[in-house]
């Protein structure tokens, strides 16, 4: 997806059909706005891709998770992709039919597997064979059977950042495709879990849809000999990490990720599960920040803003590229700067040695392709109180979360006076 839905009129900035400026002045910075019908036409343009075949498509939660967000797909028929239980409570709360949620991570607790199981997901995407122990135990203690399929790495390099590589053979996800034969095997002699299907994700933010095709021809020729070994494969979950334009990127269209994906394993009858997440939702939003200062330090200039690492981590875990402007028409010719927050870490920054025009204080600046992996990354550290988030349908907006305010980073905390009491002899 493309930033389809931010344009400018009269050089400023507009989301749909209403001023980045107003909402932002109204609702303060640092603030996550996000397009309804962006993430409507992104997901709509994944699904119509995949029309030709059984599918469900799982939003990966884990990008964006706010409920009206998570809602707004859900009422467009997906299903989620949770890894926690926190996720699993946030896609219930957001009025996901359970039957459509899958559940994959590799250290799923006994509590969390006893919450899936009571919510009665349709499968548990098994990341080892302890795993597999702990699931069939808890399930037998419920009485009920666990449907589940093991997450394998076809060990096909995905060309991303290492961080976000997780399909290698030494990764810690998954196991290696050359051991789930013998996983699956054990799987058989279990009473309490039921193998529905194989499951693979090898990455994130791929731009090429070639290492899809290739790990899947080697799930095909696993799922060939799983059935020999007689067990039903229904569901091939081929995960999510289709990449989108931060910069230059060239990420593959729905069509052709589709056909990567279709031409690999579309006619072993399968329905296919997708995991996309940052592909629906990265370039449905953007942050806004207010300018604070500006400052000069041995021949480089910082442009310092009210958004932080601690808002929109991306740049600073990764090194990622997110794409800056300012909201309003450039005030002169652009000039190298770093455009960084007052987070008390140098790699607190959104972008390094970015030509950038000239800003006083009191701009605004919108970070784009913030609505994956932004707020759901961000944290309370220095004090700062998360940022508010803003769902906008044509000329609508709400506010979806209220920004934090000082109680709630205290929420939970006492000053230990337990510990003062005298200890009884
Ligand atoms: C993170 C993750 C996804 C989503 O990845 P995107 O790159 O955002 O599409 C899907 N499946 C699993 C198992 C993940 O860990």
């Amino acid at each position: 997806m493309t930033r389809t839905f931010f344009n400018r009129r009269d050089g400023e900035l507009y989301v749909e059909n209403l001023s980045v400026a107003e909402i932002a002045r109204r609702e303060g910075t640092p603030l996550f706005i996000y397009s309804q019908t962006a993430l409507r036409v992104a997901y709509d343009a994944l699904d119509k891709a995949f029309a030709a075949v059984p599918h469900t498509i799982c939003f990966a939660i884990k990008s964006n998770m706010n409920l009206a967000v998570v809602r707004t797909l859900v009422e467009r028929g997906a299903g989620i992709d949770v890894t926690s239980g926190g996720e699993l409570f946030r896609a219930l709360q957001a009025g996901a039919d359970p039957q459509k949620i899958v559940y994959s991570g590799v250290g799923k607790t006994d509590g969390e597997v006893d919450e899936a199981l009571d919510a009665g997901i349709r499968f548990f995407n098994l990341e080892s064979r302890a795993e597999l122990g702990c699931v069939n135990a808890r399930a037998e203690a419920r009485g009920v059977v666990a449907n589940i399929t093991f997450r394998v790495n076809p060990d096909v390099d995905p060309k991303t950042h290492p961080y976000i590589s997780t399909g290698l053979k030494n990764s810690k996800f998954g196991i290696p495709i050359t051991e789930a034969r013998e996983a699956y095997a054990e799987a058989k002699t279990l009473n309490s879990v039921k193998v529905v299907g194989v499951d693979c994700h090898i990455g994130s933010q791929l731009t090429d849809a070639q290492p899809f095709h290739d790990a899947l021809l080697r799930v095909r020729a696993l799922v060939e000999d799983l059935r020999n070994a007689g067990h039903e494969i229904q569901y091939l979950d081929c995960g999510g990490g289709l990449g989108v334009v931060y910069n230059d990127e060239e990420p593959p269209s729905p069509k052709e990720y589709a056909r990567a994906i279709l031409d690999a394993v579309g006619d072993l009858g399968c329905e296919i599960v997708l995991e996309p997440g940052r592909w629906i939702t990265a370039n449905a939003g953007i942050m806004v920040a207010e300018v604070v200062y500006e400052k000069n330090n041995g021949g480089k200039t910082y442009t310092i803003v009210d958004g932080a690492m601690t808002d929109l981590l991306r740049p600073a875990l990764y090194q990622a590229y997110q794409h800056i402007e300012p909201v309003g028409p450039a005030r002169g010719e652009e000039r190298l700067v770093d455009i960084v927050g007052p987070v008390c870490e140098s790699g607190d920054f959104l972008a390094k040695e970015r030509p950038f025009p000239p800003v006083e204080k009191g701009d605004l600046i919108a970070v784009f392709s913030a609505g994956a992996y932004g707020f759901s990354m961000s944290s309370n550290y220095n004090g700062r109180r998360r940022a508010a988030e803003v769902l906008v349908r044509d000329e609508r907006y709400s506010v979806v979360r209220a920004r934090e305010g000082y109680e709630d980073l205290i929420r939970g905390e006492n000053l230990g006076e337990g510990l003062d009491e005298e200890l009884a002899e």
